[in-house]
């Protein structure tokens, strides 16, 4: 996904093995980028990882200077060298801040693709990337699996005592963060739903909007996904749920380029001809912020750019769609009810605050103003910013499950600056940022809700409607 220029005739003479673990060839595109670095620093009070930590190893100008020594032969690819790339949440606050805008995520990533083509990738790993993701009908099958183990209780009881903690804190970890209540799945929810939520069916020859269904919502929060189908409807839109499969990005964060780009085509196989849709939504700014960059992905392939560009086009996150089609006012032009008359009498507004996905917000979609404005719109609320609003909040992924004490420091400073706006709400527009948000606000004692915006505007017109 590099649109780093190739490097130029000046750089570094690697060529001929001048030691015995020469660069990956591929980090010759990025010579030219990283030669840019002037080691100025304006990366490292931004970087959510020095911010939680104070470790200046692993911002963006140590990630680039330790790229560049291996380019220009000074450093090999060797594990010990991962540490500092694998510290990384690909947030790009670096990229923002820096006067070159040094792409320290396609460093990054160039990175993992590297190392794993040098010293392997792990079979469970190849399987998920390759095997399962790809096949969603298989990934429902093994989720349900899981969910019936769960229960039965018996794998949280070994969570709460502690047993599982002391086999693997990883797993700990990731069944705290995925700590649900099993239940159906959003794509078995969604073929029980009835009609439109709001009383008033889309008329026939209303906008058809494809919908995204993100992973995190079909296993994890399937609630924002009808939440989501029931605002898209009450905003007088016909909806088709598309028959896709994880968008990618998990894959792409890894370096596993390849499994990313064969995701991307089997989605966009998936989805077919994207103009029969008005749009397609996404309420997960982590796969809308992917999918729109999947012609990025597939630059080097004629024969899906043009399907990729076309994917792009039509793309929409959640609260960008919302706004572009007339805001929350459409839905009670659609529903005939009055645009007055919220959830919360006069007096008792509910103090929600948001936190902006690194995908959704300036640095990848640039969808800033949008998702504020639709919550300074509701009627029931008092919007309030928090400090650092913009700040990844330590999920990227599987991050938060690999180093969970760094996560932990990045969401307790999180959760800090929320409780200071004294929100009860916290609203966003990622599952991932959902879960991490949850778990930090319990770690720190708060009884403040997580909701995904689609939510609060599925409240919002049901109580206009009354
Ligand atoms: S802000 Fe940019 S130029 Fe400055 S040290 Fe960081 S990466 Fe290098
Ligand atoms: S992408 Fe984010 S986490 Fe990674 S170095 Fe840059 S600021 Fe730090």
């Amino acid at each position: 996904m590099s649109t780093v220029t190739e490097r130029g005739a000046g750089g570094p003479a690697v060529a001929g093995g001048a030691t015995k673990n020469a660069a990956p060839e591929e980090f010759q595109a990025l010579y030219d980028h990283v030669i840019t670095c002037g080691k100025c620093g304006f990366c490292q009070p931004v970087c959510p990882i020095f911010r939680a930590t104070g470790r200046e190893a692993n911002v963006a100008r140590g990630k680039v200077a330790l790229f560049r020594n291996m380019l220009e032969d000074r450093t090999e690819l060797e594990p010990d060298t991962k540490d500092a790339f694998d510290n990384c949440l690909l947030c790009r606050a670096c990229t923002e801040a820096c006067f070159s805008a040094v792409k320290t995520d396609k460093v990054v990533v160039s990175y993992r693709h590297a190392y794993a083509g040098r010293f392997g990738r792990g079979m469970i790993q190849r399987a998920v990337f390759h095997h399962l993701l790809p096949r969603p009908r298989l990934m429902r099958g093994l989720v349900r699996t899981v969910w019936a183990l769960r229960r039965t209780g018996i794998p949280d009881l070994l969570r709460r005592t502690g047993v599982i903690g002391m086999i693997n804190p990883k797993i700990q970890r990731a069944m705290e963060l995925g700590g649900g209540t099993p239940g159906a799945l959003l794509t078995s929810r969604i073929k029980k739903r009835g009609k439109a939520a709001a009383g008033t069916a889309p008329a026939a020859d209303a906008p058809l909007v494809g919908y995204w269904i993100s992973c995190g919502y079909n296993y994890v929060l399937p609630e924002v996904g009808i939440a989501t189908l029931d605002v898209l409807e009450a905003l007088g839109n016909r909806v088709a749920p598309l028959d896709n499969c994880c968008c990618g990005l998990a894959a792409y964060g890894y370096g596993d380029v390849e499994a990313a780009k064969e995701l991307a085509r089997e989605n966009l196989r998936r989805i077919g001809d994207v103009d029969r849709f008005t749009a397609i939504v996404s309420e997960c700014g982590s796969c809308s912020g992917h999918l729109k960059e999947y012609a990025e992905l597939l630059a080097d392939d004629p024969e899906w750019l043009a399907r990729a560009e076309a994917l792009k086009a039509k793309m929409r996150s959640f609260s960008e769609f919302v706004q572009e089609t007339g805001g929350l006012s459409a839905g009670a032009a659609a529903t005939g009810s009055e645009a007055a008359g919220g959830i919360g009498a006069p007096g008792t507004k509910i103090i929600v605050t948001y936190h902006e996905s690194c995908h959704l917000g300036k640095r990848y979609q640039n969808v800033t103003a949008q998702p504020r404005q639709i919550l300074r719109s509701l009627d029931g609320y008092e919007f309030r910013e928090a400090m650092e609003s913009d700040s990844c909040c330590g999920a990227a992924g599987t991050y938060g499950i690999l180093h969970p004490e760094t996560s932990g420091a990045i969401i307790d400073r999180k959760t800090g600056f929320i409780q200071d706006t004294g929100a009860t709400v916290v609203a966003t527009e990622c599952p991932s940022c959902m879960m991490q948000l949850s778990y930090g606000l319990k770690r720190a004692g708060s009884t403040a809700k997580v909701k995904n915006i689609s939510e609060l505007c599925a409240e919002e017109l049901r109580g206009r409607s009354k």
